[in-house]
Order: structure tokens, then sequence, then C-alpha cells
């Protein structure tokens, strides 16, 4: 576990270390999947793609019923199948097929947020960046990759990687403890209030909440620092 984050933290050069904060934070640190893209409309289109033959098999299935319902437990390819079935699909090929389109991983029409990679360039030369993504390594990976997050961030984490996910606060504590950043020093930027939200309050850190569809907080949740729908809101709040 700590020898996989330390590999990430390899990738911090002396310079961006002696690089000088400024302003009450000293790190910030993003969650990705719905933070610097919106991943569950792409995920739909892929999912629409995968299922093309069972929807001209089966032309009274509802397709947005089921992929809602896909986005929102998280069923990836090896589940799709299981899913397909529960729905009425009893063609186990088709489903086999579509199980194979969705199983591929083409994050080529992904795109950052409209001012992502800008918010990150103007904040590099004085804070320290990083991400903590929940995910297996192998969807985590190819759209950091994708992204070249590695040139803009001091350090990348994904749980899957490290062995211990969000909401707890550790995977927040190592990060910063390899960034050698206090919490209260650093704020995180994320869209889930269960996992983003409480993991980084657990941890002493600043939330802000990546909010682009203005959902209203439950009134059980702590407040965050701030909401925000666009990602070069958090400016002002970083160099208030
Ligand atoms: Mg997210």
């Amino acid at each position: 576990m700590l020898h996989s984050l330390a590999h990430q933290v390899e990738r911090i050069s002396k310079p961006d270390l002696l690089r000088p904060c400024v302003g009450r934070y000293a790190a910030v640190l993003f969650d990705l999947d719905n933070t610097l893209f919106d991943y569950d409309s792409y995920w739909g289109h892929r999912l629409r793609h995968a299922l093309t033959e069972v929807c001209a098999a089966y032309p009274t299935l509802d397709v947005d019923a089921l992929i809602a319902h896909a986005i929102s437990k998280h069923i990836y390819a090896p589940r799709l199948p299981a899913l397909l079935q529960q729905m009425g699909i009893d063609d186990l090929e088709l489903c086999r097929r579509a199980q194979e389109r969705y199983r591929h991983n083409d994050y080529s029409h992904l795109r950052l947020y409209d001012g992502a990679e800008a918010m990150l360039q103007r904040l590099r030369p004085t804070h320290r960046l990083g991400l903590i993504t929940n995910g297996p390594v192998f969807t985590q990976r190819p759209k950091i990759e994708q992204f070249r997050l590695a040139r803009m961030m001091d350090v990348l984490v994904i749980s899957e990687e490290v062995g211990i996910a969000k909401p707890h606060p550790r995977i927040f504590q190592l990060t910063l403890r390899h960034l050698g950043v206090a919490p209260a020093r650093a704020l995180y930027v994320g869209d889930s209030l269960r996992y983003d939200l409480m993991g980084a309050m657990a941890a002493g850190v600043d939330f802000v909440w990546m909010n682009p569809h203005c959902l209203p907080l439950p009134a059980d949740m702590p407040q965050p620092r701030a909401a925000i729908q666009h990602l070069e809101e958090i400016l002002p709040i970083i160099e208030r």
C-alpha cells in the first residue's frame, strides 16, 4: 500500500516541492469522475452504444431506465449480462456481445470540463495539486493518462492502488503527508457527498462541492465550505 503511494510520489520533482505556497491553502486536491469531467453523461453514451443490438432485438426495452439504473448502481461490464437478464433479455449471446462492447474502455470522447485545464494551470505555480479517485486501476488510469494529469498534479492516488478508498480519512491523510501539507491547509474538490465530503471532513480537510446541477444539500449533510457549478469558481475561494 505505502509502496504504491510512494511510487506515485516519485513523480514529484524537487522544483515542484520548492514552489511557494500562497494564501490559506497550500494544497488543492481533486476527485476525478464527475468533478474534472462529466463522467455520467459519457458513461450513458457508452452504455447506449453497447446496447445498440439489444435495443434493436428488444424494441420495448426501456433503455433510458436501464442506463440510469446501471449508472446509479455502478454496474461495469462484468455485471451487465446479469442486469440484462433481469430485464428480460434472454438471448445470452446478445448479452455477451453487449458486454464485450461495454468492456471496451474507449475514453476518446471524454472531455475535461470547460475551464478545468486553465484552472489547474493557474493554481500550479503556487499550490500543491493532487488527485484522489476511488475505483479500479483499469478504469481510472487510462483517464488520468488521456488528460495527461500527471504533468499537472504532484500526486495521483487511485484507491485500488493504495488499498484504501474514500470516505476513509486515511486516504486523504496519506496523500497530504506525502505532500508535506497539514489537513488544515488543504482543500478537496469533489462531487460526491457520501465519499468526497464525508471523507474530506473526517480528515479535517475543507471541502468544495462540485455541484453542476444545483442539487439541494440534504439536511443531514454537513455544510461544505462552498458549492460550485463550474471549476473556475474555486479560484476566488482559494485566492481569497
Ligand atoms: Mg466523483
